[in-house]
């Protein structure tokens, strides 16, 4: 089979209508829209196109499923979950590659993001047999008081393009563990990957209407009216900051429990007493991990200036020796970014930092090819004032800063209305800790690149978002506590 075969092959096995209530349906305009290839421009494939109509018939399916749900036992839901991701896992191959077509990123990276989406699944198998309860005697010992947790009930969920499938599993898991049916409405440039994962989760047994994907180009318009309906009662959203605070307004009108993964604006710190070899293996998992498209992407890079050149120098060699091109080819490290929107910001901010006297020591310009390719860019002398230090670059530009003692470090790292992760190099325990607990984030990654895990508690502080998801905490943003007083009369 040639490569070109086996491309059409993935495309034509994923449905590409909306999944409503257990059954693929197209729009009820009929309308479609196209997913494009960010490598080559050229449309892949096209899939239904919701309008507010059909958002509505999904949120009307998620009602009529939530309460036959909500019974069915935890074992069970667990279940469906744990056999959700060995299909995944049996797959990764058609899956990656079918992540890459529509994203991007190399194919041993979607691999990485599919087994990370996976274990998602796998880990709230095992949180839905252990959400527990309470039994406790009231301080004057003249009632009990019984705690239990149940279902928050139907939720709406919209995800970004940059982790098509691990942000969507990041809430699909927890929701099914809970005992919550769903609407997702995954990014317009990647609705495929979510596709492929709600034909998984039918065949394995989830019940029809306990998750519904609702894909559109007109995002706003669709979800308004499911969160103000009231109906649902939970929102979780991960994109960008400003587009969560229009929600979090939309969700105040019915009061609706909300989690929030936004923005981040992730500093890089690496002291004088850093191991230079780990703080350049974290710096490259941090900063070309998804070619920078990510939200815990190391954004500035705050370097001691006992190692500024050293370690600018090192970063230069080791992306510069990094292969781009389209991520279905062998060898490639490095993929286009999404679309020309993100790359254009890009090349937006880099102009400004070099206006403002930064320095290009790799990179710098994009590429003139078709597809949205922009090369690993290495730039230093960056001012702290350049937007490329303010504002999320999303894509492979490492700017780098000099610092000359800890506290204007710390206070450099904690400049920002962000405060999703921060990274930090030391050798000394002592300043491991004190600049842990500085830091004004919701996860620092100390001399690793890399913080996502799904058995951990991720999510952001100050304007990065509100809520974690993983750990042994991600269920309970889908349970209500409910507080049940006993009389007793001893
Ligand atoms: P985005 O523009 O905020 O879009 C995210 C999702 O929201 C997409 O599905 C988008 O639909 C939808 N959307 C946009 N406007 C909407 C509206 N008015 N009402 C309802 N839905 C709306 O973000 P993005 O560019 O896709 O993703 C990048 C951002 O996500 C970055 O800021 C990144 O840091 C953040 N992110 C955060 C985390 C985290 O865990 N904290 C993880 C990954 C990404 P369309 O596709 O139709 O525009």
């Amino acid at each position: 089979m040639t490569t070109a075969e086996r491309e059409q092959g993935v495309l034509d096995a994923v449905p590409t209508d909306l999944f409503i209530g257990g059954r693929w349906r197209p729009a009820a305009s009929g309308a479609r829209m196209p997913v494009e290839d960010p490598a080559t421009g050229k449309v892949l494939c096209e899939v239904a196109d919701a309008r507010v109509e059909d958002g509505m018939a999904a949120l009307a399916a998620a009602c009529d499923a939530q309460q036959g749900f909500a019974a069915m036992p935890p074992r069970e839901r667990g279940e469906i979950l744990r056999r959700a991701y060995e299909v995944i896992m049996a797959r990764i191959d058609d899956l990656a590659l079918l992540m890459t077509l529509e994203m991007g990123k190399p194919v041993a990276e979607s691999k990485g993001e599919i087994t990370y989406a996976a274990e998602f699944f796998r880990w709230f198998a095992e949180e839905a047999v252990r959400i527990d309860g309470g039994y406790a005697v009231a301080p004057n010992g003249q009632s009990r008081f019984l705690v239990t947790n149940q279902p928050v009930g139907v939720s709406l969920f919209v995800t970004p393009w940059n982790f098509p499938l691990a942000m969507g599993t990041r809430k699909i898991g927890p929701a099914i563990a809970a005992g919550c049916a769903s609407v997702i409405k995954p990014a317009q440039q990647t609705p495929l990957s979510m596709h492929a994962l709600a034909a998984i989760l039918a065949e394995v047994g989830l019940p029809d209407g306990v998750l519904n994907v609702v894909t559109t180009s007109d995002a706003s318009r669709v979800m308004e009216p499911l969160i103000r309906d009231g109906r649902a009662r939970k929102l979780s959203f991960t994109g960008s900051t400003p587009v969560g605070r229009k929600l979090l307004e939309q969700a105040s009108d019915k009061v609706l429990r909300t989690s929030m993964e936004l923005g981040g604006n992730a500093p890089f710190i690496v002291f004088g007493d850093a191991d230079l070899d780990k703080a350049v293996d974290g710096a490259m998992l941090a900063k070309m991990r998804n070619m920078g498209e990510a939200c815990t992407a190391a954004n500035r890079f705050l370097v001691h200036r006992s190692l500024a050149d050293a370690f600018a120098e090192r970063l230069t060699e080791r992306m510069g020796a990094l292969v781009v091109g389209r991520g279905t080819e062998d060898g490639v490290q490095v993929g286009p970014l999404i679309d020309a929107k993100g790359r254009d910001k890009v090349v937006e901010l880099v102009d400004d930092a070099v206006q403002r006297g930064a320095t290009v020591r790799l990179g710098g310009k994009p590429g003139d090819g078709p597809g949205h390719f922009y090369p690993p860019t290495v730039l230093t002398d960056v001012p702290l004032e350049a937007r490329l230090t303010c504002e999320e670059v999303f894509g492979p530009v490492a700017p780098i800063s000099v610092f000359d003692d800890e506290d204007a470090a710390v206070a450099a790292a904690n400049d920002t209305e962000f405060g999703l992760v921060s990274y930090l190099f030391t050798e000394s325990l002592d300043r491991a800790l004190r600049v842990s607990e500085r830091l004004e984030a919701g996860m620092v990654g100390l001399n690793t690149g890399l913080v996502s895990n799904p058995a951990a508690p991720f999510g952001g502080i100050k304007q990065s978002g509100l809520g974690r998801e993983g750990g042994s905490v991600g269920i309970e943003e889908f349970l209500e506590r409910k507080y049940v007083a006993i009389g007793f009369a001893g």
